[in-house]
Protein backbone atom coordinates (compact mmCIF):
# COMPACT_ATOMS: atom_id res chain seq x y z
CA UNK A 1 0.00 0.00 0.00
CA UNK A 2 1.27 3.43 -1.02
CA UNK A 3 0.89 6.69 0.35
CA UNK A 4 -0.09 9.73 -1.48
CA UNK A 5 1.05 12.95 0.47
CA UNK A 6 -1.61 16.09 0.46
CA UNK A 7 -1.72 18.32 -2.21
CA UNK A 8 -1.25 16.18 -4.79
CA UNK A 9 -3.52 16.63 -7.49
CA UNK A 10 -6.79 14.38 -8.55
CA UNK A 11 -5.26 13.65 -11.83
CA UNK A 12 -2.13 12.27 -10.13
CA UNK A 13 -3.86 10.60 -7.69
CA UNK A 14 -5.99 8.76 -10.23
CA UNK A 15 -2.99 7.40 -12.21
CA UNK A 16 -1.29 6.20 -9.03
CA UNK A 17 -4.14 4.26 -8.19
CA UNK A 18 -4.61 2.58 -12.14
CA UNK A 19 -0.27 2.21 -11.65
CA UNK A 20 -0.88 -0.15 -8.70
CA UNK A 21 -4.04 -1.98 -10.27
CA UNK A 22 -1.42 -2.87 -12.95
CA UNK A 23 -2.48 -1.13 -15.30
CA UNK A 24 0.18 -0.92 -17.91
CA UNK A 25 -2.15 0.45 -21.28
CA UNK A 26 -5.12 2.88 -21.38
CA UNK A 27 -7.42 3.37 -24.15
CA UNK A 28 -8.91 6.46 -24.95
CA UNK A 29 -8.98 10.10 -26.34
CA UNK A 30 -6.93 11.91 -23.79
CA UNK A 31 -4.65 10.67 -21.68
CA UNK A 32 -2.83 10.61 -18.65
CA UNK A 33 1.17 10.19 -18.82
CA UNK A 34 1.88 7.27 -16.36
CA UNK A 35 1.14 4.33 -18.27
CA UNK A 36 0.41 3.78 -22.64
CA UNK A 37 -1.81 5.37 -23.45
CA UNK A 38 -3.53 4.30 -26.94
CA UNK A 39 -5.21 8.11 -27.94
CA UNK A 40 -8.30 6.38 -30.53
CA UNK A 41 -10.43 8.96 -33.19
CA UNK A 42 -13.70 7.91 -30.93
CA UNK A 43 -14.69 6.95 -28.03
CA UNK A 44 -16.87 3.63 -29.04
CA UNK A 45 -13.70 1.47 -30.75
CA UNK A 46 -11.47 2.83 -27.75
CA UNK A 47 -14.12 1.10 -25.44
CA UNK A 48 -14.77 -1.93 -27.79
CA UNK A 49 -10.88 -2.12 -27.33
CA UNK A 50 -11.07 -1.79 -22.98
CA UNK A 51 -13.69 -4.56 -23.22
CA UNK A 52 -11.35 -6.86 -25.66
CA UNK A 53 -8.28 -6.13 -23.30
CA UNK A 54 -10.21 -7.70 -20.22
CA UNK A 55 -10.99 -10.55 -22.18
CA UNK A 56 -7.37 -11.23 -23.20
CA UNK A 57 -5.55 -10.16 -20.03
CA UNK A 58 -8.43 -11.15 -17.19
CA UNK A 59 -8.01 -7.89 -15.75
CA UNK A 60 -9.94 -5.17 -16.38
CA UNK A 61 -9.34 -3.22 -19.87
CA UNK A 62 -9.31 0.88 -19.06
CA UNK A 63 -10.75 3.21 -20.99
CA UNK A 64 -10.64 7.30 -20.90
CA UNK A 65 -12.94 9.19 -22.22
CA UNK A 66 -14.34 12.92 -22.05
CA UNK A 67 -17.65 14.22 -20.48
CA UNK A 68 -21.05 14.36 -22.01
CA UNK A 69 -20.48 13.11 -26.17
CA UNK A 70 -17.56 10.95 -24.73
CA UNK A 71 -19.41 8.75 -22.76
CA UNK A 72 -22.56 8.53 -24.21
CA UNK A 73 -19.75 6.83 -27.32
CA UNK A 74 -18.33 4.98 -24.19
CA UNK A 75 -21.45 3.33 -23.70
CA UNK A 76 -21.05 1.15 -26.61
CA UNK A 77 -17.85 -0.38 -25.12
CA UNK A 78 -19.71 -0.60 -22.06
CA UNK A 79 -22.81 -2.23 -23.40
CA UNK A 80 -20.77 -5.19 -25.55
CA UNK A 81 -18.45 -5.96 -22.72
CA UNK A 82 -21.69 -6.21 -19.75
CA UNK A 83 -23.26 -8.45 -23.09
CA UNK A 84 -20.28 -10.46 -23.10
CA UNK A 85 -19.13 -10.96 -19.33
CA UNK A 86 -15.91 -8.84 -20.10
CA UNK A 87 -14.27 -6.94 -17.27
CA UNK A 88 -13.44 -3.24 -17.99
CA UNK A 89 -13.73 0.26 -16.24
CA UNK A 90 -14.71 3.26 -18.09
CA UNK A 91 -12.82 6.51 -16.73
CA UNK A 92 -14.81 9.92 -17.65
CA UNK A 93 -13.93 13.34 -17.13
CA UNK A 94 -17.64 15.33 -15.97
CA UNK A 95 -18.12 19.03 -15.51
CA UNK A 96 -17.48 20.46 -12.39
CA UNK A 97 -19.56 19.33 -9.21
CA UNK A 98 -19.89 23.34 -9.11
CA UNK A 99 -21.79 23.25 -11.81
CA UNK A 100 -24.48 20.70 -11.57
CA UNK A 101 -27.33 21.31 -13.03
CA UNK A 102 -26.12 24.36 -14.46
CA UNK A 103 -25.85 23.55 -17.92
CA UNK A 104 -21.93 23.32 -17.61
CA UNK A 105 -19.92 22.31 -20.54
CA UNK A 106 -20.63 18.64 -21.92
CA UNK A 107 -22.27 18.43 -18.66
CA UNK A 108 -24.61 14.72 -18.54
CA UNK A 109 -25.91 12.55 -15.44
CA UNK A 110 -22.85 10.14 -16.44
CA UNK A 111 -22.99 7.68 -13.88
CA UNK A 112 -26.69 7.49 -14.12
CA UNK A 113 -26.09 6.80 -17.61
CA UNK A 114 -23.79 4.47 -17.00
CA UNK A 115 -25.75 2.46 -14.53
CA UNK A 116 -27.63 0.12 -16.52
CA UNK A 117 -24.92 -1.44 -18.40
CA UNK A 118 -22.37 -1.63 -15.44
CA UNK A 119 -21.85 -3.46 -12.38
CA UNK A 120 -21.14 -0.94 -10.79
CA UNK A 121 -20.82 3.20 -11.25
CA UNK A 122 -19.92 6.05 -9.15
CA UNK A 123 -18.72 9.27 -8.20
CA UNK A 124 -16.15 9.55 -5.49
CA UNK A 125 -17.20 11.72 -2.67
CA UNK A 126 -14.37 13.58 -2.69
CA UNK A 127 -10.82 13.45 -3.99
CA UNK A 128 -9.57 11.67 -1.50
CA UNK A 129 -12.11 8.92 -1.87
CA UNK A 130 -10.88 8.15 -5.52
CA UNK A 131 -8.56 5.08 -4.29
CA UNK A 132 -11.29 3.71 -2.58
CA UNK A 133 -13.50 3.99 -5.92
CA UNK A 134 -10.92 2.74 -8.41
CA UNK A 135 -10.25 -0.42 -5.85
CA UNK A 136 -14.08 -1.52 -5.89
CA UNK A 137 -14.37 -1.19 -9.47
CA UNK A 138 -11.33 -3.24 -10.35
CA UNK A 139 -12.63 -5.93 -7.99
CA UNK A 140 -16.50 -5.87 -9.01
CA UNK A 141 -15.04 -5.99 -12.64
CA UNK A 142 -13.54 -9.39 -12.61
CA UNK A 143 -15.21 -10.93 -8.49
CA UNK A 144 -17.89 -13.04 -10.08
CA UNK A 145 -19.45 -12.87 -13.47
CA UNK A 146 -16.52 -10.65 -15.25
CA UNK A 147 -18.30 -7.30 -16.38
CA UNK A 148 -17.91 -3.41 -16.91
CA UNK A 149 -17.44 -0.54 -13.96
CA UNK A 150 -17.85 2.89 -14.19
CA UNK A 151 -15.97 5.71 -12.41
CA UNK A 152 -16.94 9.29 -13.04
CA UNK A 153 -14.51 11.77 -12.29
CA UNK A 154 -15.75 15.63 -12.27
CA UNK A 155 -13.12 18.25 -13.80
CA UNK A 156 -12.37 20.35 -10.10
CA UNK A 157 -11.74 16.49 -8.66
CA UNK A 158 -8.99 16.21 -11.50
CA UNK A 159 -7.71 19.31 -11.28
CA UNK A 160 -8.07 19.99 -7.52
CA UNK A 161 -5.82 18.41 -4.78
CA UNK A 162 -5.95 16.16 -1.95
CA UNK A 163 -6.18 17.96 1.16
CA UNK A 164 -4.52 14.92 3.56
CA UNK A 165 -2.63 11.95 2.84
CA UNK A 166 -4.41 9.12 1.34
CA UNK A 167 -3.42 5.97 1.17
CA UNK A 168 -3.81 3.63 -2.18
CA UNK A 169 -5.05 -0.24 -2.34
CA UNK A 170 -2.57 -2.72 -3.07
CA UNK A 171 -3.68 -4.52 -6.57
CA UNK A 172 -6.94 -6.82 -6.16
CA UNK A 173 -6.23 -10.21 -6.00
CA UNK A 174 -7.65 -12.77 -8.92
CA UNK A 175 -10.99 -13.35 -7.52
CA UNK A 176 -11.51 -16.12 -5.20
CA UNK A 177 -12.76 -19.62 -7.08
CA UNK A 178 -15.25 -21.95 -5.80
CA UNK A 179 -16.34 -25.22 -6.18
CA UNK A 180 -19.46 -26.81 -6.82
CA UNK A 181 -21.93 -28.37 -4.65
CA UNK A 182 -20.54 -32.25 -4.71
CA UNK A 183 -24.29 -33.63 -4.45
CA UNK A 184 -24.66 -31.68 -7.77
CA UNK A 185 -21.61 -33.08 -9.30
CA UNK A 186 -23.12 -36.92 -8.32
CA UNK A 187 -26.15 -35.65 -10.33
CA UNK A 188 -24.38 -34.77 -12.89
CA UNK A 189 -21.23 -37.67 -13.40
CA UNK A 190 -25.20 -39.82 -12.97
CA UNK A 191 -26.77 -38.51 -15.89
CA UNK A 192 -22.98 -38.32 -18.05
CA UNK A 193 -22.51 -42.08 -16.94
CA UNK A 194 -25.62 -43.29 -18.78
CA UNK A 195 -26.06 -40.89 -21.25
CA UNK A 196 -26.48 -42.40 -25.01
CA UNK A 197 -25.79 -39.45 -27.01
CA UNK A 198 -23.59 -36.93 -24.50
CA UNK A 199 -21.88 -33.53 -25.57
CA UNK A 200 -19.45 -30.97 -23.99
CA UNK A 201 -20.22 -27.37 -25.47
CA UNK A 202 -17.67 -25.10 -24.57
CA UNK A 203 -18.22 -21.53 -23.91
CA UNK A 204 -16.22 -18.10 -24.27
CA UNK A 205 -17.04 -18.29 -20.34
CA UNK A 206 -14.48 -21.70 -20.66
CA UNK A 207 -12.04 -19.29 -22.84
CA UNK A 208 -12.17 -16.67 -20.10
CA UNK A 209 -11.94 -19.09 -16.90
CA UNK A 210 -8.64 -19.84 -18.70
CA UNK A 211 -9.88 -23.49 -18.38
CA UNK A 212 -8.09 -25.50 -21.29
CA UNK A 213 -5.88 -27.85 -19.20
CA UNK A 214 -8.95 -28.76 -17.48
CA UNK A 215 -11.25 -29.39 -20.54
CA UNK A 216 -8.57 -30.69 -22.48
CA UNK A 217 -8.31 -33.48 -19.56
CA UNK A 218 -11.44 -34.08 -19.74
CA UNK A 219 -11.93 -34.60 -22.74
CA UNK A 220 -8.86 -36.30 -23.92
CA UNK A 221 -9.84 -38.58 -20.56
CA UNK A 222 -12.98 -39.44 -21.29
CA UNK A 223 -13.73 -39.06 -25.35
CA UNK A 224 -16.62 -36.98 -25.11
CA UNK A 225 -17.52 -35.02 -28.07
CA UNK A 226 -17.16 -31.03 -27.60
CA UNK A 227 -18.73 -28.24 -29.51
CA UNK A 228 -17.38 -24.94 -29.12
CA UNK A 229 -19.18 -21.38 -29.45
CA UNK A 230 -17.70 -18.56 -31.21
CA UNK A 231 -15.44 -17.31 -28.77
CA UNK A 232 -15.05 -20.61 -27.35
CA UNK A 233 -13.14 -21.86 -30.47
CA UNK A 234 -9.45 -23.13 -29.60
CA UNK A 235 -9.85 -23.80 -25.89
CA UNK A 236 -9.57 -27.26 -27.37
CA UNK A 237 -7.84 -27.34 -30.83
CA UNK A 238 -10.88 -27.42 -33.45
CA UNK A 239 -8.32 -29.59 -35.26
CA UNK A 240 -9.47 -32.26 -32.12
CA UNK A 241 -10.70 -35.71 -33.14
CA UNK A 242 -13.41 -35.25 -30.99
CA UNK A 243 -14.63 -31.56 -31.97
CA UNK A 244 -17.85 -31.85 -33.64
CA UNK A 245 -18.30 -28.31 -34.82
CA UNK A 246 -19.17 -29.14 -38.23
CA UNK A 247 -21.90 -31.02 -37.45
CA UNK A 248 -23.32 -28.47 -34.76
CA UNK A 249 -27.03 -28.76 -35.51
CA UNK A 250 -27.19 -32.13 -35.47
CA UNK A 251 -25.16 -32.54 -32.01
CA UNK A 252 -27.29 -30.56 -30.91
CA UNK A 253 -30.74 -31.56 -31.82
CA UNK A 254 -29.52 -35.08 -30.98
CA UNK A 255 -28.04 -34.89 -27.41
CA UNK A 256 -29.63 -36.34 -24.88
CA UNK A 257 -27.40 -34.50 -21.97
CA UNK A 258 -25.32 -31.17 -22.34
CA UNK A 259 -22.42 -30.14 -20.38
CA UNK A 260 -22.68 -26.50 -20.89
CA UNK A 261 -19.04 -24.76 -19.99
CA UNK A 262 -19.34 -21.18 -19.58
CA UNK A 263 -22.37 -20.23 -22.25
CA UNK A 264 -25.80 -18.78 -21.70
CA UNK A 265 -28.68 -20.36 -23.46
CA UNK A 266 -29.66 -17.10 -25.13
CA UNK A 267 -29.72 -16.35 -28.84
CA UNK A 268 -26.53 -18.10 -29.86
CA UNK A 269 -27.65 -21.78 -28.78
CA UNK A 270 -31.31 -21.63 -29.47
CA UNK A 271 -32.45 -20.81 -25.92
CA UNK A 272 -31.81 -24.37 -25.24
CA UNK A 273 -35.08 -24.89 -26.32
CA UNK A 274 -36.72 -27.59 -28.79
CA UNK A 275 -36.54 -28.41 -32.37
CA UNK A 276 -32.82 -27.25 -31.68
CA UNK A 277 -32.19 -29.01 -28.34
CA UNK A 278 -34.35 -31.57 -27.41
CA UNK A 279 -36.87 -30.72 -24.34
CA UNK A 280 -35.54 -33.87 -22.81
CA UNK A 281 -32.19 -33.22 -23.03
CA UNK A 282 -30.48 -33.09 -19.59
CA UNK A 283 -28.59 -29.76 -19.27
CA UNK A 284 -25.42 -29.96 -17.17
CA UNK A 285 -25.14 -25.91 -16.53
CA UNK A 286 -21.81 -25.05 -15.12
CA UNK A 287 -21.59 -20.92 -14.69
CA UNK A 288 -20.17 -18.73 -12.24
CA UNK A 289 -23.09 -16.77 -11.58
CA UNK A 290 -26.35 -18.23 -10.08
CA UNK A 291 -28.71 -16.59 -11.45
CA UNK A 292 -28.26 -17.59 -14.58
CA UNK A 293 -29.16 -21.42 -13.61
CA UNK A 294 -32.32 -22.32 -15.71
CA UNK A 295 -32.30 -18.87 -17.64
CA UNK A 296 -35.15 -20.14 -20.45
CA UNK A 297 -34.97 -24.11 -19.38
CA UNK A 298 -35.09 -26.72 -16.83
CA UNK A 299 -31.10 -27.60 -16.33
CA UNK A 300 -28.79 -29.64 -13.37
CA UNK A 301 -26.52 -26.63 -11.83
CA UNK A 302 -22.80 -26.89 -11.13
CA UNK A 303 -22.24 -23.36 -9.61
CA UNK A 304 -18.68 -22.63 -9.74
CA UNK A 305 -15.45 -21.42 -11.53
CA UNK A 306 -15.03 -23.62 -14.65
CA UNK A 307 -11.79 -25.00 -14.39
CA UNK A 308 -12.57 -26.19 -10.32
CA UNK A 309 -15.76 -27.79 -11.53
CA UNK A 310 -14.43 -29.56 -14.92
CA UNK A 311 -12.08 -31.00 -12.04
CA UNK A 312 -14.91 -31.98 -9.85
CA UNK A 313 -16.24 -33.84 -12.89
CA UNK A 314 -13.09 -35.47 -14.22
CA UNK A 315 -12.63 -36.89 -10.87
CA UNK A 316 -16.12 -38.15 -10.58
CA UNK A 317 -15.94 -39.65 -14.23
CA UNK A 318 -12.74 -41.86 -13.17
CA UNK A 319 -12.91 -45.01 -15.17
CA UNK A 320 -15.50 -43.96 -17.67
CA UNK A 321 -15.09 -43.87 -21.05
CA UNK A 322 -17.07 -42.77 -23.78
CA UNK A 323 -17.84 -45.28 -26.70
CA UNK A 324 -16.43 -44.46 -29.66
CA UNK A 325 -18.52 -46.78 -31.99
CA UNK A 326 -21.42 -45.40 -30.06
CA UNK A 327 -24.28 -44.42 -33.19
CA UNK A 328 -24.63 -41.03 -32.27
CA UNK A 329 -20.42 -39.91 -32.88
CA UNK A 330 -20.68 -42.47 -36.11
CA UNK A 331 -23.62 -40.07 -37.29
CA UNK A 332 -21.79 -37.22 -36.73
CA UNK A 333 -18.24 -38.13 -38.06
CA UNK A 334 -20.44 -39.00 -41.19
CA UNK A 335 -21.73 -35.71 -41.44
CA UNK A 336 -18.94 -34.03 -40.50
CA UNK A 337 -17.26 -35.88 -43.23
CA UNK A 338 -20.02 -34.83 -46.04
CA UNK A 339 -19.69 -31.46 -44.50
CA UNK A 340 -16.04 -31.18 -44.96
CA UNK A 341 -16.33 -32.41 -48.72
CA UNK A 342 -18.82 -29.91 -49.67
CA UNK A 343 -17.02 -27.03 -48.33
CA UNK A 344 -13.47 -28.47 -50.15
CA UNK A 345 -15.75 -28.42 -53.76
CA UNK A 346 -16.37 -24.99 -52.81
CA UNK A 347 -13.13 -23.75 -51.96
CA UNK A 348 -12.13 -24.48 -55.40
CA UNK A 349 -14.71 -22.30 -57.15
CA UNK A 350 -13.07 -20.35 -59.72
CA UNK A 351 -15.77 -18.14 -60.89
CA UNK A 352 -15.00 -13.80 -60.43
CA UNK A 353 -15.88 -12.07 -58.75
CA UNK A 354 -14.96 -14.67 -56.03
CA UNK A 355 -17.25 -16.26 -53.44
CA UNK A 356 -16.86 -16.47 -49.79
CA UNK A 357 -15.10 -19.64 -49.61
CA UNK A 358 -12.81 -19.19 -52.41
CA UNK A 359 -11.55 -15.83 -50.31
CA UNK A 360 -11.04 -17.62 -47.35
CA UNK A 361 -9.69 -20.64 -48.92
CA UNK A 362 -6.86 -18.59 -49.67
CA UNK A 363 -6.57 -16.69 -46.69
CA UNK A 364 -6.80 -20.19 -44.80
CA UNK A 365 -3.61 -21.59 -46.78
CA UNK A 366 -1.79 -18.74 -45.75
CA UNK A 367 -2.37 -17.89 -41.94
CA UNK A 368 0.07 -19.31 -39.41
CA UNK A 369 -1.24 -21.22 -36.56
CA UNK A 370 -0.59 -18.74 -34.18
CA UNK A 371 -2.92 -16.22 -35.82
CA UNK A 372 -4.75 -13.81 -34.03
CA UNK A 373 -8.61 -13.49 -35.41
CA UNK A 374 -10.51 -10.75 -35.72
CA UNK A 375 -13.90 -11.76 -37.55
CA UNK A 376 -17.32 -9.26 -37.95
CA UNK A 377 -19.62 -8.68 -40.57
CA UNK A 378 -23.00 -10.67 -41.26
CA UNK A 379 -21.98 -13.34 -44.33
CA UNK A 380 -17.91 -12.69 -43.45
CA UNK A 381 -18.38 -13.82 -39.88
CA UNK A 382 -20.78 -16.45 -40.54
CA UNK A 383 -18.63 -18.59 -43.17
CA UNK A 384 -15.71 -17.40 -41.70
CA UNK A 385 -16.18 -19.16 -38.52
CA UNK A 386 -17.06 -22.50 -40.02
CA UNK A 387 -13.62 -22.06 -42.21
CA UNK A 388 -10.80 -21.02 -40.44
CA UNK A 389 -9.72 -23.48 -37.37
CA UNK A 390 -8.92 -22.18 -34.06
CA UNK A 391 -5.22 -24.07 -32.13
CA UNK A 392 -5.30 -21.90 -28.85
CA UNK A 393 -7.73 -20.16 -26.71
CA UNK A 394 -8.92 -16.45 -26.77
CA UNK A 395 -7.05 -15.89 -30.00
CA UNK A 396 -10.44 -15.30 -31.85
CA UNK A 397 -12.59 -12.38 -31.11
CA UNK A 398 -15.98 -11.33 -32.97
CA UNK A 399 -19.26 -9.49 -32.60
CA UNK A 400 -19.95 -11.61 -30.05
CA UNK A 401 -23.26 -11.73 -27.94
CA UNK A 402 -24.27 -8.44 -28.71
CA UNK A 403 -23.72 -8.54 -32.39
CA UNK A 404 -22.23 -5.46 -32.43
CA UNK A 405 -20.70 -4.28 -35.27
CA UNK A 406 -17.93 -2.10 -35.45
CA UNK A 407 -15.88 -3.53 -33.12
CA UNK A 408 -13.30 -4.76 -35.61
CA UNK A 409 -10.70 -1.86 -35.31
CA UNK A 410 -10.77 -1.86 -31.69
CA UNK A 411 -10.62 -5.48 -30.81
CA UNK A 412 -7.35 -5.35 -33.64
CA UNK A 413 -5.67 -2.86 -31.94
CA UNK A 414 -6.13 -4.46 -28.42
CA UNK A 415 -4.81 -7.84 -29.41
CA UNK A 416 -2.16 -6.45 -31.16
CA UNK A 417 -1.03 -4.33 -27.77
CA UNK A 418 -1.69 -7.52 -26.27
CA UNK A 419 0.09 -10.16 -28.60
CA UNK A 420 3.27 -8.30 -29.57
CA UNK A 421 4.65 -11.29 -30.78
CA UNK A 422 1.96 -12.39 -33.24
CA UNK A 423 -0.01 -11.73 -36.15
CA UNK A 424 -3.77 -10.07 -36.26
CA UNK A 425 -6.03 -10.47 -39.21
CA UNK A 426 -9.17 -8.78 -39.07
CA UNK A 427 -11.60 -10.60 -41.38
CA UNK A 428 -14.23 -7.80 -42.26
CA UNK A 429 -17.06 -7.17 -43.95
CA UNK A 430 -16.97 -3.51 -45.94
CA UNK A 431 -20.23 -2.71 -44.09
CA UNK A 432 -18.95 -3.42 -40.45
CA UNK A 433 -15.09 -1.59 -41.71
CA UNK A 434 -17.36 1.33 -42.46
CA UNK A 435 -18.07 1.51 -38.58
CA UNK A 436 -14.47 2.39 -37.59
CA UNK A 437 -12.22 2.58 -40.09
CA UNK A 438 -10.59 5.53 -39.28
CA UNK A 439 -9.03 4.02 -36.14
CA UNK A 440 -6.37 3.27 -39.11
CA UNK A 441 -5.26 6.04 -38.27
CA UNK A 442 -4.84 5.01 -34.92
CA UNK A 443 -3.01 1.73 -35.37
CA UNK A 444 -1.02 3.61 -37.66
CA UNK A 445 0.13 5.94 -35.12
CA UNK A 446 0.87 3.03 -32.68
CA UNK A 447 2.93 1.49 -35.41
CA UNK A 448 0.56 -1.85 -35.45
CA UNK A 449 0.90 -4.17 -37.78
CA UNK A 450 -2.22 -4.89 -38.31
CA UNK A 451 -3.49 -6.99 -41.56
CA UNK A 452 -7.30 -6.10 -42.28
CA UNK A 453 -8.92 -7.47 -45.13
CA UNK A 454 -12.39 -6.47 -46.26
CA UNK A 455 -14.19 -8.73 -47.62
CA UNK A 456 -16.34 -6.16 -49.74
CA UNK A 457 -19.79 -7.22 -51.80
CA UNK A 458 -20.94 -3.39 -51.90
CA UNK A 459 -23.11 -3.91 -48.98
CA UNK A 460 -24.93 -4.61 -46.30
CA UNK A 461 -25.55 -8.64 -46.58
CA UNK A 462 -25.30 -7.75 -49.94
CA UNK A 463 -24.82 -5.21 -52.47
CA UNK A 464 -24.79 -4.45 -56.22
CA UNK A 465 -22.49 -4.34 -59.16
CA UNK A 466 -21.42 -1.23 -60.83
CA UNK A 467 -23.62 -2.00 -63.73
CA UNK A 468 -26.89 -2.25 -61.75
CA UNK A 469 -26.25 0.24 -59.05
CA UNK A 470 -25.70 2.70 -61.66
CA UNK A 471 -28.61 1.87 -63.90
CA UNK A 472 -30.85 2.02 -60.75
CA UNK A 473 -32.42 5.72 -59.73
CA UNK A 474 -31.11 6.50 -56.47
CA UNK A 475 -34.57 6.38 -55.06
CA UNK A 476 -34.56 3.05 -56.07
CA UNK A 477 -31.69 1.50 -54.28
CA UNK A 478 -32.04 -0.94 -51.81
CA UNK A 479 -31.07 0.16 -48.17
CA UNK A 480 -28.43 -2.51 -48.39
CA UNK A 481 -26.34 -1.33 -51.10
CA UNK A 482 -23.13 0.92 -50.36
CA UNK A 483 -21.44 2.43 -53.34
CA UNK A 484 -19.75 -0.16 -55.29
CA UNK A 485 -16.18 -0.86 -55.23
CA UNK A 486 -15.11 1.62 -52.65
CA UNK A 487 -11.33 1.95 -52.19
CA UNK A 488 -11.17 1.21 -48.62
CA UNK A 489 -7.80 0.05 -49.45
CA UNK A 490 -6.67 3.55 -49.95
CA UNK A 491 -7.05 4.69 -46.41
CA UNK A 492 -4.21 2.28 -45.56
CA UNK A 493 -2.34 4.52 -48.07
CA UNK A 494 -4.09 7.40 -46.69
CA UNK A 495 -1.87 6.59 -43.02
CA UNK A 496 1.55 5.27 -44.24
CA UNK A 497 0.17 1.48 -44.42
CA UNK A 498 0.03 -0.36 -47.91
CA UNK A 499 -3.33 -1.23 -49.86
CA UNK A 500 -4.41 -4.11 -52.20
CA UNK A 501 -7.37 -3.60 -54.27
CA UNK A 502 -7.94 -7.41 -55.66
CA UNK A 503 -10.41 -9.90 -57.90
CA UNK A 504 -8.52 -13.02 -58.36
CA UNK A 505 -7.30 -15.60 -55.98
CA UNK A 506 -4.08 -14.54 -57.31
CA UNK A 507 -3.93 -11.07 -56.35
CA UNK A 508 -5.43 -11.77 -53.10
CA UNK A 509 -2.89 -14.91 -52.22
CA UNK A 510 -0.40 -12.38 -52.90
CA UNK A 511 -1.50 -9.44 -51.16
CA UNK A 512 -2.19 -11.37 -48.13
CA UNK A 513 1.28 -12.84 -48.57
CA UNK A 514 2.85 -9.63 -48.69
CA UNK A 515 0.66 -7.86 -45.68
CA UNK A 516 1.58 -10.99 -43.48
CA UNK A 517 5.10 -10.91 -44.06
CA UNK A 518 5.20 -6.81 -43.00
CA UNK A 519 6.82 -6.14 -39.87
CA UNK A 520 6.01 -2.51 -39.33
CA UNK A 521 3.02 -1.19 -41.65
CA UNK A 522 -0.45 -1.93 -41.40
CA UNK A 523 -2.15 -3.51 -44.72
CA UNK A 524 -5.74 -3.17 -45.68
CA UNK A 525 -6.69 -6.07 -48.69
CA UNK A 526 -9.78 -5.08 -50.17
CA UNK A 527 -11.20 -8.03 -51.47
CA UNK A 528 -13.89 -7.96 -54.10
CA UNK A 529 -16.74 -10.66 -54.19
CA UNK A 530 -19.76 -11.52 -55.70
CA UNK A 531 -22.19 -8.40 -54.72
CA UNK A 532 -25.06 -11.13 -53.65
CA UNK A 533 -27.60 -8.67 -56.15
CA UNK A 534 -30.98 -8.20 -54.92
CA UNK A 535 -31.31 -11.53 -52.99
CA UNK A 536 -34.13 -11.36 -50.02
CA UNK A 537 -32.59 -10.50 -46.87
CA UNK A 538 -32.57 -13.51 -44.78
CA UNK A 539 -31.91 -13.44 -40.97
CA UNK A 540 -30.59 -17.21 -39.43
CA UNK A 541 -29.95 -15.93 -36.48
CA UNK A 542 -33.23 -14.20 -35.92
CA UNK A 543 -34.63 -17.65 -35.81
CA UNK A 544 -37.56 -18.01 -33.58
CA UNK A 545 -37.62 -21.38 -31.24
CA UNK A 546 -41.50 -21.86 -32.23
CA UNK A 547 -41.35 -19.73 -35.82
CA UNK A 548 -44.32 -17.82 -36.35
CA UNK A 549 -43.67 -17.46 -40.08
P1 LIG B 1 -20.86 -17.91 -25.42
O1 LIG B 1 -20.84 -16.61 -26.15
O2 LIG B 1 -19.68 -18.75 -25.68
O3 LIG B 1 -22.14 -18.65 -25.62
P2 LIG B 1 -21.61 -16.57 -22.99
O4 LIG B 1 -20.99 -15.23 -23.02
O5 LIG B 1 -23.04 -16.68 -23.34
O6 LIG B 1 -20.72 -17.57 -23.84
O7 LIG B 1 -21.47 -17.18 -21.53
C1 LIG B 1 -20.31 -17.07 -20.77
C2 LIG B 1 -20.68 -17.54 -19.38
O8 LIG B 1 -19.49 -17.87 -18.67
C3 LIG B 1 -21.41 -16.48 -18.53
O9 LIG B 1 -22.67 -16.95 -18.15
C4 LIG B 1 -20.46 -16.25 -17.36
O10 LIG B 1 -21.18 -16.06 -16.15
C5 LIG B 1 -19.66 -17.54 -17.32
N1 LIG B 1 -18.34 -17.44 -16.70
C6 LIG B 1 -17.40 -16.48 -16.86
N2 LIG B 1 -16.30 -16.75 -16.13
C7 LIG B 1 -16.53 -17.93 -15.51
C8 LIG B 1 -15.77 -18.75 -14.61
N3 LIG B 1 -14.55 -18.42 -14.22
N4 LIG B 1 -16.34 -19.90 -14.17
C9 LIG B 1 -17.59 -20.23 -14.55
N5 LIG B 1 -18.34 -19.52 -15.39
C10 LIG B 1 -17.83 -18.38 -15.87
MG1 LIG C 1 -20.79 -6.41 -47.22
Amino acid sequence: MSIIQEKTVGAKLLAECLKEQGVTVVFGIVGIPVVEFIGFRNEQSASYAAGAWGFLTGRPGVCLTVSGPGVIHGLAGLGNAQVNCWPMVLISGSSDTTQEDMGGFQELRQVEACRQYTKYAARPGSIEQIPFVVEKAFRTATYGRPGPCYIDLPGDYIQGATSRKVSIHRQVPEAPKYQADPRDVEVAVQVLRTAKNPLIIVGKGAAYARSEKEINHLIDSTGLPFLPTPMGKGVVSDTHPLCVAAARSKALAKADAIVLLGARLNWILHFGMSPRIHKDCKIIQVDICPEEIRNNRETLPLVGDISLVVSQLAEGLKGYQYSQQSPYLKELKAKIHANTESNEKRYKDDSIPMSYHRVFSEIKQRLPEDVVIVSEGANTMDIARTVFDMYSPRLRLDAGTFATMGVGMGFSVAAQMFHTNRKVVAIVGDSAFGFSAMELETAARAKLPLVIIVVNNNGIYHGLDHGEFNKTPIESLPPTALLPETRYDMIADAVGGKGYFVRTPEELGSAVQQALNETEKLSVVNVMIKPGGKKKLEFGWMSNPEPKL
